[in-house]
């Protein structure tokens, strides 16, 4: 009998029932069948080996490519379990499989706690079985069978039971194991050419933090063994930018779990960075006519039922307060509504629009344990926001502003890898996007409008848009590799009306303003976080936490002299310390080199008598010789302007 198979690019080929995904690719040609490790049928991902039984489309999934890496990841994850219960039989597992860039294993540490040490052993097993070539078939138990195997395993019954299809489950034999996966993977062990295990961290089981703590064991594989060398470079020049690592290093910030997941301690050299961004934005603003102001972090919440973020943001937000005499206060998860109190507090005129209202609003945000990370993703965060309230028709004008401002913002901070995403409404998609066309399409075609007006490049995203309207983010990359919204800009057209806001037009009637909501540098956490990367922590003088070092040759010589420098620098307003320790001179200098400090002045006899600094900068083998008031001077200007040498 013969069925139908559908290919991605339309074609139809009629081929015989119960031919495998191996011999389609091998019937399209040689290199395909030797590139294949998948395929999927109607969507799903299943073995080369598969049989194909009714029609379907098909789609072939190749070496390199996303899915097929995953493939290869999924075949590591299986090797992994195997390998752990050769070496530890009795520990317990939780979930395995592929994770970005990588694979994983979960393992109960009551059980056996595996460190970093002996991954190299555990890595030797799977190279075994590697070498063995064993046949990957999957095969199904019955939900039984699979629970007297895994023999008492809390963990592991669980997965069988939420897993199980038809009362049974999908296994892999890798020699006398029996590994319970649902995963497709390598038809044989041999494929997996290059692995390496990398790390071991918790991770609660379920992702829940109400369970218990597993340890996860992360690795990497790949098909060639110069893959898994690119992939090792990749991951160490991350980590070399990693605003965690930094952040330590450098003294910026630290976490503590005991005292709060997710709510951060900025130390005195991360409090420097922040105060002069902070100082920084808020005089930016001001200068482009917003007004700053500072509203309450608690709330009524009914503010929030009036903004509809109770009805659809709740999962994000802390509990609410019960103060016991029937007032319900909330930790805001946004600042809008605050703003929005603001405007309201006075009848407005057309004639005072735009009206721009601008704070470094703390907000709370109840984000999941397994996403914080560092100052990335955090808890408790103070966002760069502001609204903006238009007539309808100074919509453009004003969106255009705020982009020429980001855009000048970008520029003081050396920011040039970012890319802008316009985001419009699913037409179809009614539930989300309230109903009204003209609305839409004339909001949208102004954004768009205005965005070919300044010759900006930027990618267009339907059914991206909030669902009170469409808007424009600003995209950039982590350390990390992953893609993060950095600054936005969107248009409102919803909480105006349900906080019923106006102002008196030149018709002497009242009509409804646009609000637009626009972050210039995201919170003061993620930017933080997001420059450290970028700068690799060497950041640039006018941000820098310490920006300049004083090394006197012989401290009783020239110590005095270093003190009454550094008095005559900080009374210029320039961050400065004098190195008095009783180190060598080699020592100092190299431990300010480790800890990025744009400039070290070194102080002897001969800078004593004249009056001069041996001034050497960050990155620069050389030293120069200048008087005081002339690194003064310079270093002043190098400040005032952001410059990044
Ligand atoms: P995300 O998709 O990253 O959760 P969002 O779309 O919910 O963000 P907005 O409500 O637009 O974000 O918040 C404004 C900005 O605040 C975001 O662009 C982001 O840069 C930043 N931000 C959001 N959540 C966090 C957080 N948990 N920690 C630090 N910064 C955050
Ligand atoms: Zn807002």
């Amino acid at each position: 009998m013969s069925i139908k198979l559908s290919f991605p690019d339309g074609s139809i080929r009629e081929v015989e029932q119960g031919i495998s995904v191996l011999d389609v690719a091998k019937s399209i040609s040689n290199s395909l069948s030797k590139n294949a490790v998948a395929g999927k049928l109607n969507g799903s991902l299943v073995s080369v080996n598969t049989a194909i039984k009714a029609d379907a489309a098909i789609e072939i999934v190749v070496k390199n490519s996303d899915e097929g890496n995953v493939i290869v990841w999924n075949t590591a994850a299986v090797l992994l379990n195997s390998a752990i219960k050769t070496i530890y039989p009795n520990v317990h597992f939780g979930t395995i499989g592929d994770i970005e860039h990588g694979f994983y294993v979960d393992t109960d540490k009551n059980d056996q706690q595996i460190s970093v040490d002996e991954l190299p052993a555990i890595e030797d097993t799977m190279k075994d079985l590697v070498k063995s070539k064993i046949n990957l078939k999957p095969d199904q138990i019955s939900e039984k069978e699979a629970l007297e195997i895994v023999d008492g395993d809390p963990y592991q019954a669980q997965i069988i039971k939420e897993h199980a299809k038809d009362g049974s489950v999908q296994v892999y034999q890798v020699n006398d194991n029996v590994i319970i996966s649902d995963a497709v993977v390598l038809p044989n062990s041999g494929d997996v050419k290059a692995l390496r295990l990398l790390s071991v961290a918790g991770a609660y089981w379920q992702g829940k933090s109400s369970n218990p703590m597993l340890q996860r064991i992360y690795g990497t594989a790949f098909l060639k063994q110069k893959d898994l060398e690119v992939e090792l470079e990749r991951q160490k020049e991350a980590r070399e930018r990693d605003h965690r690592v930094i952040g330590n290093n450098l003294d910026l910030f630290f976490v503590d779990p005991k005292v709060g997941a997710g709510l951060p301690y900025w130390m005195p050299n991360g409090a420097t960075i922040r105060r002069t961004i902070e100082r920084y934005i808020v005089d930016k603003e001001v200068q482009n006519g917003y007004s700053h102001v500072y509203t309450p972090v608690l709330m009524n919440l009914d503010a929030y039922k009036t903004s509809g973020h109770w009805q659809h943001y709740r999962e994000d937000m802390f509990p609410p307060m019960d103060m016991g005499d029937g007032e319900l206060l909330e930790l805001r998860p946004m600042n809008c509504p605050s703003h929005i109190q603001v405007y309201k507090h006075h009848i407005r005129s057309y004639r005072e629009l735009p009206i721009r209202i601008a704070e470094l609003g703390m907000m709370h945000r109840y984000e999941k344990s397994g996403a914080l990370s560092g100052l990335q993703r955090v808890r408790e965060m103070t966002l760069n926001d502001g609204h903006t309230f238009v007539t309808p028709d100074q919509i453009q004008d004003e969106f255009k502003d705020i982009l020429r401002l980001m855009v000048d913002v970008y520029a003081d901070f050396d920011i040039k890898d970012y890319s802008f995403r316009l985001s419009y409404r699913d037409p179809e998609n009614t539930e989300k996007y309230f109903d009204d066309d003209e609305i839409w399409n004339h909001s949208q075609s102004m954004l768009k409008g205005a965005m070919d007006d300044l010759g900006l490049d930027y990618v267009e995203a339907e059914g991206e848009a909030a669902f009170y309207g469409p808007k424009l983010d600003v995209q950039t990359k982590t350390a990390m590799g992953n893609e993060e919204t950095l600054s936005t800009i969107q248009l409102d057209f919803m909480l105006p009306k349900q906080f019923d806001l106006h102002y008196v037009g030149a018709d002497g009637e009242e009509h409804r303003p646009v609000m637009i909501h626009r972050g210039l540098v995201s919170t003061m956490e993620r930017f933080t976080a997001y420059l450290t990367e970028i700068y690799k922590g060497a950041f640039p003088t006018w941000l820098a936490p310490k920006q300049v070092t004083i090394i006197p040759v012989n401290d009783e010589l020239h110590g005095e002299y270093a003190d009454q420098l550094q008095k005559k620098l900080a009374g210029n307003n320039v961050r400065v310390s004098v190195d008095h320790r009783n180190e060598k001179m080699g020592y100092k200098i190299r431990e300010a080199q480790t800890q990025k400090i744009p400039y070290i002045l070194v102080v002897g006899d001969s800078e004593l008598e004249s009056d001069l600094v041996s001034v050497r900068k960050y990155g620069e083998e050389n030293s120069t010789s200048v008087s005081s008031d002339k690194f003064i001077q310079d270093i002043q200007n190098e400040i005032n302007n952001y410059s990044r040498k």
